[in-house]
């Protein structure tokens, strides 16, 4: 079975410009922008242009530009937001959830990078 995208998730319509976003950071293939509820100081969303819906099916089918876009993409904002260990930062973590047992609420593919105070254990239980 492969994935069916949905053109009007609302990632999809940050894209197009139809709602408004707080931008962290655009590239050729990527956007990163604040997410609307955050749940630390830092919550960054991290989003191909592409029209994925999970990680597995980017990783899968994007090209490697675009992969390497996203992930570049990432790291910069990590430094940006001066989070990343290697300039001092004291850290994040980024979680990608996925269908329905990750708990997923956007089908577009997202990557969250949270920081701003210690995250805790991985999981909750
Ligand atoms: P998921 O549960 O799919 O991994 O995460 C989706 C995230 O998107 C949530 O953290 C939610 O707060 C965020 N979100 C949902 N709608 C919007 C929106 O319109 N703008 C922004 N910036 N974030 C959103």
């Amino acid at each position: 079975m492969s994935y069916a995208y949905d053109d009007q998730n609302i990632f999809a319509r940050i894209l197009r410009g139809e709602i408004p976003n707080r931008t962290a950071l655009e590239t050729a293939h990527t956007l990163a922008f604040h997410d609307i509820r955050p749940q630390a100081d830092v919550h960054v969303l991290v989003i191909p242009k592409g029209r994925y819906v999970t990680f597995d099916h980017f990783a899968a089918e994007a090209t490697p530009e675009e992969i390497a876009d996203f992930h570049r993409a990432a790291a910069e904002v990590c430094r940006m937001l001066s989070i990343a260990p290697e300039t001092g930062g004291k850290g994040y973590r980024t979680i990608s959830n996925a269908g329905d047992h990750g708990h997923q609420e956007v089908p577009h593919y997202h990557m969250h990078i949270l920081a701003g105070r210690p995250l805790g254990p991985m999981l909750s239980r």
